[in-house]
């Protein structure tokens, strides 16, 4: 859990389903009875003063390139070097890794894993499944929209859910990704393990 008290959350603002992502940090601040002030981000200046970051779902060809044009994609690569956490669903999922399998999109190469961009959805455009997560008592409610698949992962990858065989909930120490939607739920779990039970920065190398 980070340690102060006013925290600064920012949103990847330029496209998709920002202001739920946006009222799911605020009531996860409600939540643990922190203040938490959350910025949809369209402009370079403001990342380097986040504690906690989110790339929402959306259109990964349209995030990619406005990310590219605002200039925020360096300001999101060394946020995420840092070690503070980062969310990253659905179509953030496909922008932060290391192969989309998609020329159009430019990715971040934060997550050593290749996607195949709408997976799942060239059978059906969108479903809601309970999902047994690692780290979560109880199964989740995840929601798919046209949802990729992760197809390859490197050893670093801890794999948190899978469905039909592949993964959906991946976390690369600080970073957290999902295919599914948690942010287009009531459930804060995911957000939660994300930014509130971060693993610190490489502690699996400490261990
Ligand atoms: N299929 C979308 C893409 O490739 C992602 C869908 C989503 O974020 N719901 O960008």
């Amino acid at each position: 859990m980070p340690s102060s008290q006013n925290l600064v959350a920012g949103v990847i603002g330029v496209q998709g389903d920002v202001s739920e992502h946006m009222d799911a940090i605020s009531r996860l601040g409600i939540y643990h009875n922190v203040s938490i002030e959350t910025f949809s981000i369209r402009q370079t200046g403001i990342i380097p003063k986040c504690d906690f970051l989110a790339i929402p779902g959306g259109e990964s060809t349209t995030i990619s390139r406005l990310i590219n044009q605002t200039g925020i994609y360096s300001e999101i690569i060394s946020y995420a070097q840092s070690g503070k956490p980062l969310l990253v669903t659905c179509a953030g999922l496909i922008v932060s890794s290391s192969n989309a399998n998609d020329s159009r999109v430019k990715t971040l190469d934060l997550l050593d894993v290749t996607i195949n961009r709408n997976a799942f959805g060239r059978q059906i455009d969108s479903l809601e499944t309970n999902l047994n997560v690692i780290g979560l008592d109880d199964p989740f409610p995840a929601v798919f929209i046209r949802a990729p698949a992760v197809e390859k992962v490197s050893p670093n990858i801890e794999i948190l859910a899978e469905y039909e065989g592949k993964p959906v909930a991946i976390r690369q120490d600080n970073i957290l990704g999902t295919s599914f939607h948690p942010e287009l739920t009531l459930d804060l779990r995911i957000h939660n393990l994300a930014f509130f039970e971060n693993p610190t920065p490489n502690s699996k190398n400490n261990q």
